[in-house]
């Protein structure tokens, strides 16, 4: 487009005139590009950090005034530059990293672009000192603004010092986006982390010595003598962040992909996705393949507005993906996204499943107690303590005897896990007559049927029911507290899919066992809703619901599944239809499935409020040993709280 030309912005508004076309000089290009790479003080760091890790540094010091508004320092002794070179490290373009367009098909350097120094000098005043090792002697030269200065001898010890002060200071627009040096230091204290996590000292590999400092205050001081996990815990010390100590390892190297992950178990899960540190061949990246496979490894464990806290370290070939599609390069993009997808779903899931992950009761800290003031409990108080949980006990003690709390003989248990669906005669309280049936009506499979009894272990024999709601059982090292409502989901939930992913003997699809229900119970739908629920006419025959047209807008259940007997038909296929008709997200077979699966087994399951009969706990806690992840429900909330007799003593001040 050539000429000027007017530009009208709607009746009477404002008009703008577009000039001629002119070539921008080259401290505009770098004043634009640094609007990509140089969002805020915190990317400086990150530029400058990560010149001194490919200049192959092993000590970095970082210091910061007023969140960076004032000064960002970076000091490495990396293998320095000459004067020359120092000269040409603040052109645009300029990099020693890359030399051909070959070279970009497999970076193993944090930069390549030849960008940062550059963009960096074109926004604030910079001063960059550096000395190859072995010279004698350090040259340094200043940018402001892009303006250079000449190249000066000057005195320093090997390696390279870049300083860069009042950021944004010609550009008042951006200086003004910047927000609270709070804010700021925040952001910065964050890419340092990223690089520390990834440059931690490993078996294999010297770690960084890295320090952080705000305003003559060292935030961070980070020895290349620690490990991972020490690092961790220095970089998230507060303690009820509870990060460090709730990490399970797993490392897998196969097909080309080495992967190390520390993930957090569920107890300490996050509301975003910010504890999720993402490296690639040492480099922070954000990639939305790996996000999904971390939330499919986690699933059923945590509830789904929940993210996990994990570390993950994938090593791969420079080759097998590509750095260059971002200005930051904190995206890339795998030429075989599927592969790295399934190699790490399948790393974390097996680690996770294979894993006790039931949840540790947190007591509070002696001087959390309520009254206590920080001071421990003189002898006096901890007699009162003692005194009253005796009373409590006393008055407190169920009316059953240690026998009748006790599990029964085997042939008592069998009695109990009738295989013909019917109630068991002990479950005579009509409250909770049924409550069973969806639990007990499962006829054990062979596999089941198989297995040996669970040892019915002497821990397990103290139970009782709090608040018709919750059960207290004795273990062998304390106490459980089991969530009633969320460990039968949880039991039925696996019933449920056992039996429909079981394949009948004859090779055939396992459907759920049905029975007519006396009265069709009718019920209006909408046309999509009708849609629906024919499209999905294979999925209702797995599950045993038999639905029959019964006027024009009228349909009628005349069949539902028997496991599901504590549902109510109506209210379990009008949320059915809810699911097959959702709008905003179209599921998979498999996930729609597990979602109605997960529906059935809430819907079916006893309730919080329910007096249970005791023969109905044993059953319980019977069940709760043959199900494979007993410890959290099928949403991913815990089932079961463990208290340990030593956290008790140490609260009553016994040890
Ligand atoms: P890139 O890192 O993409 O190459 P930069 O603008 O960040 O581009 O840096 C330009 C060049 O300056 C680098 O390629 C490197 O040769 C040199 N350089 C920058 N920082 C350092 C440092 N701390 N130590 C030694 N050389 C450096
Ligand atoms: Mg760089």
């Amino acid at each position: 487009m050539s000429g000027s030309f007017k530009r009208s912005k709607g009746d009477g508004e404002r008009e703008t005139t577009m000039g001629q076309i002119v070539v921008l000089d080259q401290n505009m290009v770098n004043m634009i590009a640094a609007g990509e790479v140089i969002e805020r003080p915190a990317s400086v760091v990150k530029e400058l950090m990560e010149n001194s890790i490919d200049a192959g540094a092993t000590k970095i010091t970082v210091s910061i005034e007023d969140g960076g508004r004032k000064l960002m320092s970076v000091a490495d002794n990396g293998c320095g530059m000459d004067g020359e070179d120092l000269a040409r490290a603040f052109e645009p373009h300029t990099t020693s990293k890359i030399k051909t367009s070959k070279d970009l098909q497999g970076i193993s350097t944090l930069g390549f672009r030849g960008e940062a120094l550059a963009s960096i000098a074109s926004v604030a005043q910079v001063k960059g000192t550096s000395r190859i090792k072995g010279e004698t002697g350090a040259n340094c030269i200043e940018i402001d603004c892009g303006s250079k200065s000449s190249i000066r001898p000057a005195s320093a010890d090997y390696g390279t010092t870049i300083q860069v002060r009042d950021i944004f200071y010609k550009l008042p627009a951006r200086r003004k986006f910047l927000r609270t040096t709070n804010t700021e230091m925040g952001h910065i204290a964050e890419q340092f982390t990223r690089i520390a996590l990834a440059n931690a000292p490993a078996s294999n590999k010297q770690g960084l010595d890295l320090t952080l400092i705000h305003n003559g205050r060292e935030l961070y001081r980070l020895s290349d003598k620690d490990n991972l996990h020490s690092r961790i815990a220095e970089l998230f010390p507060i303690p009820s962040s509870g990060i460090s100590e709730n990490l399970i390892e797993t490392e897998s190297n196969e097909k080309g992909l080495h992967i190390l992950a520390l993930m957090g178990k569920p107890s300490i899960s996050r509301t975003s996705k910010k504890f999720q540190y993402i490296f690639l061949n040492g480099r922070f990246i954000r990639d939305k393949f790996i996000s999904h496979a971390i939330k499919e490894a986690y699933r059923g464990l945590l509830e789904p507005n929940r993210f996990p806290v994990v570390f993950l370290f994938i090593r791969m070939p420079y080759e097998d993906y590509d750095v260059n599609v971002h200005p930051t390069k904190s995206e890339v993009r795998f030429y075989n996204a599927n592969l790295v997808h399934s190699q790490i779903l399948g790393c974390l899931r097996e680690k996770l499943l294979g894993t006790d992950l039931q949840t540790q009761a947190q007591l509070p800290g002696p001087a959390n107690l309520p009254g206590s003031q920080g001071s421990p409990p003189t002898g006096h108080r901890s007699q009162a303590i003692a005194d009253a949980m005796a009373e409590f006990f006393k008055k407190h003690r169920p009316v059953q005897t240690q026998e009748q709390f006790s599990y029964k003989s085997k042939q008592h248990l069998v009695a109990l896990h009738p295989p013909t669906g019917q109630i068991p005669e002990s479950h005579t309280d009509p409250a909770t007559a049924s409550v069973f049936q969806a639990t007990a009506g499962s006829a054990p499979t062979s596999a089941e049927m198989s297995q040996p009894e669970p040892e019915i272990r002497p821990e397990q024999r103290k139970f009782l029911q709090i608040h018709d709601s919750f059960i207290v059982v004795q273990t062998n090292d304390g106490f459980d507290i089991i969530d009633q409502h969320a460990l039968h989901e949880r039991i039925i939930y696996e019933r449920l899919s056992r039996r429909i992913l079981h394949r009948t003997p004859d090779g055939g699809k396992s459907k759920l066992e049905s029975q007519k229900l006396l009265i069709p119970e009718s019920f209006e739908v909408t046309p999509s809703g009708s849609d629906a629920l024919k499209t999905n006419a294979e999925l209702l025959e797995k599950l045993g619901i038999e639905l029959v047209p019964f006027g024009p807008k009228t349909m009628a259940v005349q069949a539902f599944p028997t496991l599901l007997v504590k549902a109510d038909p109506l209210d379990f296929v009008q949320d059915l239809i809810d699911l097959l008709d959702r709008k905003d997200v179209k599921l998979d077979g498999e996930r729609l499935l597990d979602e109605v699966l997960n529906m059935a087994a809430c819907k079916a399951a006893i309730k919080a409020g329910q007096r249970l009969t005791m023969s109905e706990i044993e059953q319980l806690l019977l069940d709760k040993e043959n199900t494979e992840s007993a410890s959290r429900c099928p949403h991913g909330r815990p089932t079961t709280i463990k208290f340990s007799i030593t956290d008790l003593e140490k609260q009553f001040k016994r040890t």
